[in-house]
């Protein structure tokens, strides 16, 4: 039996650690650093980093790596050794302030949007302390940022970084109108983190898997997910075991592995974590991500985080629950028990909502990827357009407001924030609106668009700008203020009445709210192409909070940009791959044994009938699949001219991916006319009902 708390956190350098093994004064500059955001004193480096190797060899590490997160999404790490040769030799394990704080991978083969050339392969990366070190495998991973040598950022935690900043800047103002001197406000991140799980034997023979993370091809098994007996359903032998040894892993990691249950979809599970600080979830994300991996495949399972592995059941997102919170621990968005407080409260939603309306376009090029389009506007996710969820009772506050009247029946004078105590409402809020992409759950907005393999630092940056946006220009307006409670209430009303369109506390998956919300003015951008060319409409928000550059965020388009046509490339030409050597050869060796009991029948004197239909329906559907192989192929061949990344994106959007679709439609007809032991690969039946011990 393990034992929880002597486990966790045994590969971390958490603070305890760092209390114990660094002398005071250093161990009190460093949390200083850590909790405020205050520069580090470089003096200390070298004194921590000999503490943090002796640790870590203790722990068996012989490497240490800086961990960074550059814009591919997924993590990077480069070990070097702690050996430094001795005079006669030997060696000794070593490790200085300077490899601490700096460190230089060879880096040019990252994606920079253009903002390094190749040839400049400098690209260096920056001890972030406010994140722990850990041991893993054998190496000492020390969280870093990643920039250039002209000092752009190339990564995704730098601009999270900044974007903390901006708003723990702004945040700290507004509640100094509130009478608080607050030094930090940090943002607070829970990420809800779903996946899939397939037998490794199936998955091996599945090359669309294997190269792309989701099924190509596939016909729906006679069973889907329409009995909803999954969904919390008790957890599988293999899952569950499977789930224990994640969750001991990642306590040793020191992260708060908190619940775990079956989802919707067969196969499909989720991992939360209790919230932490947005850059800490943001690490811990990546490492939950990589470690189930890991863990899956001690088990003989792969874990798939693509956000739609099977078409015909629900794919996967990652609910972001998000907060901020004072440096002694208050909860911004909880609502509170007296005027002040629910005054304090009502701006600060007002200005998430009024935040979430003005940057809507952003929200949704914070979760714009080529896996996480298969999700939004399914109905099975938040719809692609942004709104925001309040529930029955904080909409008839909000009502009131913008009416300048209090509800009906309750007898009480109209609502003067920070004067009249507001309506009490259930801040457990159990009427959950499940389709909802950005929905208030009683003490913080949970946004649902994100998709499951996405990194979170990109979600959160952007929340964090938008939001440190709009605190900025009410804190502007109201320190001026002669009469803080009037203009307080002035603004709160003119900004609800002006943002009140983003609020939908309806079905989101209802056909009439795409029209309704249109009708708003609200933006519907339906694909990633799409959502990333607003980005150029952002350059004075990331400017104006010093999140960005101009520079730096064109940069990001053009990677974004870049990324989601290679991906669909690679799709299209597995797809290619898959018909053409795979799938016709197999219906073609199908077609010759029906012709040979056809053929056998008839000399028998037998009637053939059945296998003559059989046989003109699969030859029917075997020529109509060579024309879409040939047409998906030209449709390929076709985006070797066309220029620009905009346009290359666009391309594959709208000429490529339908082309996929008609394949994919006339092969799924084949496997259902195929019998099933010349099939090349394993069906959905297999995928998704094959743990099932
Ligand atoms: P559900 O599936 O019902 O939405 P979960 O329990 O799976 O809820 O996930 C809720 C997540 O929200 C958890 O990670 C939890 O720690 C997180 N959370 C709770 N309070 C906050 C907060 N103040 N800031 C950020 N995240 C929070
Ligand atoms: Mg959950």
């Amino acid at each position: 039996m393990i034992n929880v708390p002597e486990i966790f956190g045994e590969n971390v350098f958490n603070e305890n650690v760092m209390r114990e093994k660094l002398p005071k004064e250093v161990f009190k500059k460093l949390m200083k650093t850590i909790e405020l955001g205050a520069s580090l004193d470089v003096s200390i480096a070298n004194v921590v980093a000999n503490a943090m190797k002796d640790w870590a060899v203790d722990k068996g590490a012989t490497h240490y790596t800086h961990w960074f997160q550059p814009m591919t999404g997924v993590t990077a790490e480069k070990h070097d050794s702690f050996i430094s040769p001795t005079a006669g030799g030997n060696v000794i394990m070593s490790f200085s302030g300077k490899e601490l704080i700096q460190g230089e991978p060879d880096a040019s083969s990252f994606p920079s949007g253009g903002l390094r050339a190749t040839f400049e392969a400098r690209g260096y990366t920056a001890w972030d302390p406010s994140s722990y070190a850990f041991v893993k495998d054998g190496t000492l991973y020390i969280p870093t940022a990643f920039c250039s040598y002209t000092g752009e950022v190339l990564d995704k935690k730098t601009p999270l970084l900044r974007s903390m900043d901006a708003i723990s800047k702004q945040a700290c103002r507004i509640l100094k109108l509130f009478g608080k001197n607050v030094e930090r406000v940090t943002t607070t991140v829970g990420p809800e983190q779903e996946y899939f799980l397939v037998d490794k034997k199936y998955y091996d023979q599945r090359k669309d898997l294997i190269f792309t993370g989701r099924t190509l091809f596939g016909a729906m098994s006679p069973k889907g997910q329409e009995m909803d007996d999954h969904y919390f359903g008790t957890i599988k032998p293999r899952v569950a075991a499977f789930m224990a040894d994640l969750d001991e892993e990642l306590w040793k990691y020191g992260i708060l592995a908190k619940t775990k249950h079956n989802e919707v979809a067969p196969a499909q599970h989720e991992i939360a974590p209790i919230f932490s600080t947005t850059n800490t979830a943001t690490d811990n994300n990546q490492l939950v991500m990589d470690v189930a991996k890991k863990v899956a495949l001690q088990h003989g399972m792969v874990c798939l985080l693509h956000e739609k592995p099977f078409d015909g059941v629900n794919g996967s997102g990652k609910h972001n629950n998000w907060s901020m919170s004072t440096n002694q621990g208050e909860n911004l968005l909880n609502p509170g028990n007296d005027p002040k407080e629910n005054a304090q409260f009502m701006l600060i939603l007002t200005a998430v909502i009024s935040a979430v309306d003005k940057y809507a376009k952003l929200m949704r090029i914070s979760v714009a990827s080529a896996g996480n389009d298969h999700r939004l506007g399914a109905n099975e996710a938040p719809p692609a357009i942004v709104s925001v969820f309040l529930g029955d009772e904080l909409q008839s506050i909000v009502d009131d407001i913008i009416a300048g009247t209090h509800t009906a029946g309750t007898g009480s004078a109209k609502i003067q924030l920070g004067v009249t105590t507001l309506p009490v409402f259930s801040k457990d809020n159990t009427d959950r609106n499940r389709t909802s992409p950005f929905a208030f759950t009683g003490n913080r907005f949970e946004f649902r668009m994100p998709g499951s393999s996405q990194n979170i630092a990109c979600i959160n940056m952007m929340l964090n700008t938008a939001v440190a946006d709009v605190f900025k220009r009410y804190a502007d307006e109201l320190e001026g203020a002669e009469d803080f409670d009037a203009a307080l209430n002035a603004l709160v009303k003119r900004e609800l009445t002006a943002h009140q369109r983003v609020i939908f506390n309806g079905n989101g998956y209802d056909d009439n709210w795409v029209a309704e919300a249109e009708k708003r003015g609200l933006p519907n951008l339906k694909s990633t192409p799409e959502a990333l060319a607003c980005y150029d409409e952002f350059v004075d928000v990331f400017e104006g909070t010093g999140v960005l550059s101009e520079t730096e965020l064109l940069s990001r388009k053009e990677i974004l940009l870049e990324e989601y046509a290679k991906l669909i490339k690679i799709e299209s030409r597995t797809m290619v791959d898959m018909a053409k050597k795979d799938i016709l050869p197999a219906v073609g060796s199908y077609t010759k044994e029906l012709s040979e009991i056809a053929c056998n029948k008839k000399q028998l004197g037998l009637d053939a009938a059945l296998e003559i239909k059989e046989l003109e329906k699969l030859s029917a559907l075997a020529s109509d699949t060579y024309d879409k192989i040939e047409a998906l192929s030209a449709a390929i061949a076709g985006a070797g001219a066309v220029e620009g990344v905009q346009e290359a994106a666009d391309y594959q959007h709208d000429t490529v991916i339908p082309a996929m679709e008609q394949l994919r439609t006339v092969a799924d007809e084949l496997e259902v006319n195929t019998a099933a032991k010349y099939w090349p690969f394993p069906a959905y039946d297999k995928l998704l009902f094959g743990v099932n011990c």
